[in-house]
């Protein structure tokens, strides 16, 4: 299941949480905090990973995944 990052737009709450897509299609994703499913996806590990892909030294399974596990 990939993780997201979501931000609530009913009460600013930032998490993170994995999921099915499925279950943030049909917003069956709620709130940490308040409970809301009115939730906005952030992307930030997406960012994270397509940053770090030039310095990718950094992985320390870089043999076995070739730098693209976003470590
Ligand atoms: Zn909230």
């Amino acid at each position: 299941m990939p993780f997201y990052d979501l931000k609530c737009k009913n009460c600013g709450e930032e998490f993170n949480i994995m999921a099915k897509m499925s279950e943030r299609d049909n917003k069956q994703i709620k709130c940490v905090k308040c409970g809301s499913n009115e939730l906005e996806t952030l992307f930030k590990s997406i960012n994270i990973i397509q940053s770090k892909k030039n310095n990718s030294q950094d992985c320390p399974n870089i043999h076995k995944c070739n730098g693209c596990c976003g470590h």
